[in-house]
């Protein structure tokens, strides 16, 4: 026996894929086997492999003549098969030495860092229409930094233990929670999805884990890490389901203790509402965790450096096509600035290649699916038709052959303007030009402006303009930037998530969130306990 430690966690680094590099070529060999190779995805409930008769056709976002392959979508029955094997695996999973758990994920860790690199990253790119750069700093690096930096915090959390009176241990008993732990995830970060269903599972909750149906080829991957690593069946049964199959079966059951949440306000907010409903139906009070939606904002002082603020709109605003929740989306500029800066954003946003993330010159890629880009393309619609606004740069889109939407910049006179305020999660920027003189009543009008709060940014020289906007804009953002995009949060750094609509900010990749997943038990022992009833003052 031994009191073990977690290796100290380092964040992983960043591969550069520079022409001529082993890992390019690796990289190219690995995109031209899935090309070449459709897969079969199959739902994974209690360590097996679950078809069902309806097979769902997946095609890269970029060509939508590339089938990638299909998956197998499941209803009710194996929903609630994957409760039930998750149920059963509680008892083996929670009595497992928590150094067996790390292990696993430490392992999980080291076979996407190595082996599974190039592959994930090949199919992130196709599958999520992801630059390599964009499919390297998600899908590997920050998804093993959670990995890494969460067996750490486990440990952080286990050691967390009370002080003692004399005669008398206290000991923290840092419980799993009791029942299931129902894991939702967006497409947009393979990191998020592999994270959502791990830390609570790292900690000993077993999981039921639904992954947006974009996302099912790199869930499938993650699930064969985890198969690898070690992990025993039914700790996380992966399933692919529409929403009503779930509803009832999984967010009714009585064993649900915990929902992980990362995806749209309105679809949390749903599932608040069941949960709401159905309270006193539950063994426990269930464990609400959602990270959502933002209108991430970038707010320039007159003192500003110019340069840094033209780049960070361009890389925060069009980066992943603007699909991050942390994408900058409407940006306050004063007037004396936007002057000297509007010509060289244009050229600059003019500049970014769009198409396929095969060639490698491409900056920007397609969207998601047909949804987001009817979604995003209306926005664009709504600012060529309004009286108040003006397209500068973009504006343009063609889902003929993928869905590709040209980065598109909107200047509007109005501060609540419909793209200052709604999310659009595409690539458009809105921007409002402000007075000089204005700025204090501005920082007031950005922050009440939109009902989301999950990042921002001041460009500013003047350390009182900084400060300033600190103070304003203390619940604008769970994560606030100084001089820096609002994108790009690193595990073990900034530890990521928002306030107001944007979320329970329980800040992922952080001790806060693995903190949610533990249900601790306060143990007293007394070694000498009294034999005598009398307290001394009674005599
Ligand atoms: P989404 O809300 O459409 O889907 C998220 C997940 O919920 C998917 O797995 C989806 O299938 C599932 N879902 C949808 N309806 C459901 C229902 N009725 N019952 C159960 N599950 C249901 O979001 P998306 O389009 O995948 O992702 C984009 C959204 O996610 C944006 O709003 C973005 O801001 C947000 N997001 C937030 C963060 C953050 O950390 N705050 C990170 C990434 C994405």
């Amino acid at each position: 026996m031994g009191i073990f430690k977690v290796p100290m966690p380092k964040n992983e680094p960043i591969l550069d894929y520079a022409p001529g590099s082993t890992d390019r070529a690796a990289l190219e060999i690995e995109l031209k086997k899935l090309k070449d190779n459709p897969v079969e995805i199959p739902m994974f409930i209690d360590g097996e492999e679950v078809k069902t008769d309806t097979r769902v056709d997946i095609f890269a976002p970029h060509n939508l003549k590339l089938k990638l392959g299909f998956y197998y979508q499941g209803g009710e029955a194996e929903v609630q098969k994957a409760v039930d094997a998750a149920l059963q695996a509680q008892d083996g999973w929670e009595s497992t030495p928590w150094e067996h758990r790390a292990a696993i994920f430490l392992k999980a860790a080291d076979l996407l860092a190595g082996p599974y690199r190039h592959h994930m990253n090949a199919a992130t790119m196709l599958a999520h229409s992801k630059n390599i750069y964009q499919a390297e700093i998600d899908a590997v690096c920050e998804l093993v930094d959670f990995f890494r930096f969460n067996a750490y915090y486990m440990q952080e959390i286990y050691h967390n233990q009370p002080g003692n009176a004399p005669g008398i241990w206290d000991r923290t008993d840092h419980r799993p929670l009791e029942g299931f732990i129902f894991a939702v995830s967006p497409f947009n970060f393979i990191s998020i999805n592999g994270n959502l269903p791990s830390a609570p599972a790292m900690l000993g909750n077993v999981a039921v884990w639904k992954p947006a149906s974009t996302a099912a080829y790199t869930s499938h991957i993650l699930m064969n890490i985890f198969r690898d690593a070690g992990l025993p069946a039914g700790v996380i049964n992966m399933i692919f389901a529409r929403g009503a199959a779930i509803g009832d079966t999984v967010l009714k059951n009585e064993n649900l203790a915990g929902i992980h949440f990362t995806g749209s306000t309105a679809v949390f907010q749903n599932m608040w509402k069941t949960v709401g409903t159905n309270i006193a139906n539950y063994k426990a009070y269930p464990r609400i965790v959602g990270e959502t939606g933002g209108k991430d904002f970038i707010m320039a002082h007159k003192s500003c450096d110019q340069k840094a603020l033209t780049v960070a709109i361009v890389r925060g605003s069009f980066e992943f096509q603007g699909q991050k929740c942390s994408a900058s989306s409407r940006c306050y500029i004063p007037q004396s600035v936007w002057s000297i800066i509007k010509e060289d954003l244009v050229t600059m946003t003019n500049e970014l290649k769009m198409g396929d993330p095969e060639d490698f010159s491409n900056f920007v890629n397609a969207v998601i699916d047909e949804s987001a880009f009817d979604t995003i393309t209306e926005f664009i619609d709504y600012a060529k038709n309004a009286d108040d606004a003006e397209i500068i740069s973009g504006g343009k889109y063609d889902k003929s052959k993928g869905y590709f939407i040209e980065p598109t910049i909107v200047v509007t006179t109005n501060p609540n303007f419909r793209l200052m305020e709604e999310e659009i999660f595409g690539p458009v920027v809105c921007i409002y030009v402000y007075d000089d003189n204005e700025y204090a009543k501005t920082l007031h009008i950005l922050d009440k402006t939109s009902p989301y709060a999950l990042t921002g940014a001041i460009f500013a020289v003047d350390r009182k303009a900084v400060e300033l906007a600190e103070r304003t804009l203390r619940h604008a953002a769970g994560n606030f930037y100084i001089n820096d995009k609002p994108t790009g949060a690193v595990v073990g750094q900034q530890p990521f998530g928002g306030g107001r609509a944007s979320g329970t900010n329980d800040k992922a990749g952080g001790i806060q969130n693995m903190l949610r997943w533990a249900s601790p038990r306060s143990i007293k022992e007394n070694f000498i306990p009294p034999h005598d009833y009398k307290y001394p003052f009674l005599g």
